[in-house]
């Protein structure tokens, strides 16, 4: 039998430090093949057809059932987060953060990718239009409005984080808030996070799981906020490319660009805009 410090040593580095616990959750993938935009009561929806694995009819309680269109994610990085904050870039480049239906059409594109964002849950102002689509046709959707709104509290509060943590000093008027307010707009997002506990049985393992994709990129950024230097100094920090001005992470300190902007890559750019202006 092994004493208790023979275990605990099994836990620690050669330093006798208790090592960092690998940081799991999941997520739950919702895969459909073709997204449709829809207008209902002069509101856009978005609804989720074809769906890639037949899907059990047995539905409702307190979601929708959905069966084999549900694949479990294990995330450890920050594919959701990123994702959703380069389409609320790409939204607001059109300058028209509405919901229309050129948005709703980005937005289907990323749900192709990562799925549909909210399981019937979701608390959507037009909940009643959500139900009878699905009693009718048995169509799931969910309203842009309702997408829209989630992006925009996603991306404020990736940019008070950004604020507070000194990462990106112009991102200084969020909403007017102070640095002091950006911290208890910071606070009261994280706090309201809903995740549910659950243990493994096969794995012996337990997990957190997230009940729409926001939840899980605003667990995903929760965790961002735990990254620290490790030990040889190598510094994992969240960073704005100087290039594409979208975050990433960094693999050193001092890295100005993503993987896809390389160094290279943006002096290319630079002499392209030069030759242009
Ligand atoms: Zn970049």
């Amino acid at each position: 039998m092994k004493t208790l410090d023979e275990i605990i040593d099994m836990h620690a580095n050669e330093n006798g430090n208790i090592i960092n616990l690998p940081v799991s959750f999941r997520y739950k993938k919702i895969t459909y093949n073709k997204y449709e935009t829809k207008e209902f009561n002069n509101r856009l929806y978005i609804v989720a057809k074809d769906p890639v694995l037949k899907h059990n009819n047995n539905i409702y309680g307190s979601g929708y059932f959905l069966g084999d269109t549900i694949t479990p994610i294990d995330c450890k990085s920050c594919d959701l987060l990123f994702s959703l904050l380069k389409l609320y870039e790409k939204i607001r480049e059109t300058k028209n953060v509405k919901p229309n239906k050129k948005n709703a059409e980005y937005i289907a594109n990323w749900c192709k990718k990562y799925g549909l964002p909210f399981q019937g849950r979701l608390r959507d102002i037009n909940r009643e239009v959500i139900d009878d689509l699905y009693k009718k046709n048995e169509l799931l959707g969910f309203s842009v409005e309702d997408f829209m709104s989630n992006l925009k509290a996603l991306n404020k509060t990736f940019s008070a984080y950004l604020y507070v943590k000194g990462i990106d000093k112009d991102r200084e008027n969020i909403s007017g808030l102070s640095f002091e307010e950006c911290k208890e707009f910071l606070k009261s997002q994280f706090e309201r996070l809903e995740m549910f506990n659950r243990f493994d049985i096969e794995k012996l393992e337990f997990i957190t799981v997230a009940n729409n994709l926001f939840q899980a990129a605003m667990y995903q950024l929760m965790l961002l906020t735990t990254i620290k230097r490790d030990k040889d100094g190598a510094f994992k920090e969240i960073a704005i490319c100087k290039c594409c001005n979208m975050p990433f992470i960094q693999n050193r300190r001092n890295q100005k660009y993503c993987s896809d902007c390389s160094p290279q890559k943006a002096y290319k750019r630079k002499i392209s805009v030069k030759k242009r202006g």
